[in-house]
């Protein structure tokens, strides 16, 4: 099966008690013991739900793993693996990473004396200099939030096996549509559903995708001991937006070309990030290593802050909010919003300057887009 019909029946079976098309959402907190332990696969919806149990085994069919954990955010997720780690271990983390990622890295760089080194992964010389000592985690986003710089997955995973490291990779921004980091050698795969997943900005979730089944029973166990867990409808609503996933992300991506063409061609911005660009630095890893370049793009306007705030309050279609991935259209000033989190000096050193706006290009025509965009930019 390809991957369009893999989204809409790989590991989605029809319910077997009633023939329901559409997964039932199981509500129910506990479960019929028909003698003390004697159960039918389900006891206690923390430790396990009919319809998480759906979401989870359509999420690891798609990323190829040995099975996936749904949990109730990005960083539930995220936060749970992080309790696999005994205390001492040393991270190497890609740079730009997420700005929650960094404030819960940090969080436990303080409370439990993880090592967390930053490190630009994306460049092959800063790459290979980073991971020569031991570490224990490599922890890559490829393309990395706000900048979408990539990161070669399988230089990675050629230096996580010969660390003994655990090669962990947020795949959020281009989901299993466009890239499979497990294909590639990946250990887990870190998602927030509330992005492309979900994909209709109505849900919060995450999850993990785990290649060997080892390390699953191992997160399953902490899935269930730390609680982190989404609820049933809200699964039920991720495995919705995963049934669209492959025409969305067609069509995210058709918008964001058309809107990154427009701001590559306007004289009052810097520059433009977008893998797809053949301007990208990284245009030729994209090409090998994605099926398509995603929705997000961002770009620095040459202009001042109140210069920014003109084009924002400009823009009709776009609406000026964190978050990404969904249908419709979502503009954000990572300085003062979702990366006001990272101190402005390390936010500078890594690029982001107060000028940079991150656009999550929607499926609205691409046309109404581009438009939008090129009348705002006149106000600037
Ligand atoms: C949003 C996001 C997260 C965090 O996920 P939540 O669901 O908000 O907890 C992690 N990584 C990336 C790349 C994200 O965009």
């Amino acid at each position: 099966m390809r991957f369009s019909t893999r989204v809409i029946h790989d590991g989605q079976p029809v319910d077997p008690a009633t023939g329901a098309v559409a997964p039932p959402i199981y509500l129910s907190s506990t479960f019929r013991q028909r003698a003390p332990n004697v159960h039918q696969g389900y006891v206690y919806s923390r430790s396990g739900n009919p319809t998480r149990a759906f979401l989870e085994g359509a999420l690891g069919r798609l990323e190829g793993g040995a099975g996936a954990l749904a949990f109730s955010s990005g960083l539930g997720a995220l936060a749970t693996f992080l309790e696999s780690l005994p205390s001492g271990s040393r991270i190497v983390s890609v740079d730009d990473v997420y700005g929650g990622t960094w404030r819960l890295f940090e969080h436990h760089r303080r409370q439990f004396g993880l090592t967390i080194d930053y490190a630009d992964l994306a460049s092959p010389a800063a790459r290979d200099a980073a991971l020569t000592a031991p570490a224990d985690v490599i922890y890559v986003e490829s393309p990395t939030n706000p900048l979408l710089h990539l990161v070669d997955l399988r230089a990675i995973v050629r230096r996580a096996r010969a660390l003994g490291a655990v090669a962990v990779v947020d795949n959020t921004f281009a989901t299993p549509a466009l890239q499979r980091p497990i294909e590639a050698g990946a250990d887990v795969v870190l998602h927030s559903t509330t992005k492309y997943l979900g994909g209709h900005s109505d849900v919060v979730g995450g999850a993990l995708v785990v290649r060997t089944p080892e390390r699953l029973e191992r997160l399953a166990w902490l899935q269930n001991a730390v609680g982190a867990v989404p609820s049933p409808f809200d699964c039920y609503l991720v495995v919705r937006g995963i049934r669209t996933l492959a025409i969305r992300m067609r069509a995210h991506a058709e918008s964001a070309r058309a809107v990154a063409e427009v701001l590559s061609a306007h004289r009052k911005v810097r520059t433009v990030h977008y893998p797809g660009l053949a301007s990208h630095p990284q245009h030729a890893l994209a090409r090998r290593q994605m099926d398509g370049f995603g929705g997000i793009v961002s770009a620095d306007l040459a202009t001042t802050a109140a210069g920014v705030r003109r084009f924002l309050r400009g823009l009709a279609i776009f609406t000026l909010a964190e978050s990404l991935g969904a249908v419709e259209s979502l503009v954000d000033h990572p300085a003062s919003m979702t990366h006001a989190s990272v101190p402005r000096r390390e936010r500078e050193a890594h690029g982001i300057s107060d000028g940079l706006l991150r656009f999550s290009c929607g499926i609205e025509d691409p046309a109404d887009l581009a438009a939008d965009v090129r009348l705002a930019l006149a106000k600037v």
